[in-house]
């Protein structure tokens, strides 16, 4: 498959921070299978997350003084901040490094914490995208999953998004027990929304789910897998990166960034960062939890050499059907895959799981399908 820019994508090569991602830890409710930072919330602790937010921004502004071309409101459930608390933080923004983005600005939100007249609001505060959390439209899997809200609600909140002009992905989650996938793909697929995220249920260590002793098939799982690229393309939504799908032109321009190797800024608790500091390769932080966090303890930090550069850009670029760009690889590291795992990559190509033109490297369907056994495999061989 051709290599292939998208709508609306900008050349990200080069030491400046074009994208800002925003961590909000707090949700609704907790569910069981979560692993991300994410807290209930109260309102003295929403308080100083504010303040301490504000503090950060000022501080890394005189480094990093944006604009920015994307921002990302992730968590946690950015949504479950009220009005006034968003408008906070949007303002801020807007006075330290300007907002919103100019190419993309996402808020991720529940089903239960929007109606059409909020969803005006996020407009006017310059959100152009929402990334709904809806996971499934079917009443018991939704239960399963300890959501909030019903299918019926779940729905309507993906019809009010559409309706308000907002670009809209929905998130769902396949390989659940009980689950009919392919109905819930279709479902959300019916309603036209542009962009598709589609996950397999993972149980993921110290999880309520996981000291349950939750399973999830693998047969299960590899049959929804199989079955969602095709059942989504028919719909015109491609798979751009395993588990993300779009209309063309509605690939998220944020992630596709990231997936680039492209500069971001992290605000917020647990929020990582990848930064043109501390050498030619830069380098990745890791903020604290939301603890350490407000007390100013610093981010943890792992100065990237040309090694590094070359594992991550391979584990992120063959996620993506644009693949990875070798020819940008070896001008920045003087490296290829090559150079580290021949063996590899000469298996990967003979079995047909990686396919090379003049200037990419990508997985084929059938890596695709493979790729976390491929990916494990360059780790081990590099
Ligand atoms: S709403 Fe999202 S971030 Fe919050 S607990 Fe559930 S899965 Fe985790």
């Amino acid at each position: 498959m051709p290599a292939r820019r998208y709508a609306g994508s900008v050349d990200y090569a080069g030491p400046v921070v074009r994208s800002l991602y925003l961590h909000v830890p707090f949700c609704p409710s907790v569910c069981p299978y979560c692993d991300f930072h994410k807290m209930l919330r109260h309102e003295g602790l929403v308080a100083r997350y504010l303040e301490r937010l504000e503090d950060e921004a000022r501080a890394l502004a005189e480094r990093y003084p944006g604009p920015f071309d994307t921002v990302y409101f992730g968590g946690g459930t950015p949504s479950h901040l009220s009005d006034h608390e968003l408008e906070r933080v949007t303002t801020g923004l807007e006075r330290t490094f300007g907002f919103p983005g100019r190419l993309e600005t996402t808020l991720e939100a529940d089903p239960l914490t929007f109606t059409p007249e909020r969803l005006r609001r996020f407009r006017d505060l310059g959100f152009d995208r929402l990334s709904i959390g809806l996971q499934s439209t079917q009443d018991a899997v939704l239960r399963f999953l300890g959501r909030v809200h019903d299918g019926k609600q779940g729905m309507q909140a993906v019809a009010w998004a559409l309706a308000s002009g907002l670009r809209v992905n929905a998130d769902v989650i396949t390989a659940v027990p009980g689950q009919d996938a392919a109905l819930d793909l279709r479902r959300v697929a019916d309603t036209g929304v542009g962009h598709m995220s589609v996950y397999s249920l993972t149980i993921e260590p110290n999880t309520p789910f996981a000291l349950r002793g939750v399973r999830v098939d693998p047969e299960r799982e590899a049959d929804d897998f199989e079955a969602t690229a095709p059942l989504l393309a028919s719909y015109g939504l491609a798979r751009y990166e395993v588990s993300n799908y779009a209309r063309p032109g509605d690939e998220a321009r944020h992630n596709l960034a990231a997936w680039r190797g492209a500069f971001y800024l992290g605000l917020g608790p647990s929020a990582s960062s990848h930064l043109p500091e501390g050498g030619a390769f830069g380098t990745r932080l890791r903020n604290p939890p939301i603890r350490a966090w407000l007390e100013g303890a610093p981010p943890e930090r792992d100065v990237l050499d040309a090694e590094g550069v070359l594992l991550e850009r391979l584990l992120t670029g063959l996620r993506t059907r644009e693949g990875v760009d070798l020819r940008g690889l070896r001008s920045l590291t003087g490296l290829g895959p090559e150079d580290v795992a021949p063996r590899w990559l000469d298996d990967a190509l003979r079995h047909r799981l990686l396919e090379r033109d003049e200037t990419h490297l990508r997985a084929t369907g059938d890596g695709i399908a493979r790729l976390d056994a491929l990916l494990r495999a360059f780790v081990r061989a590099s």
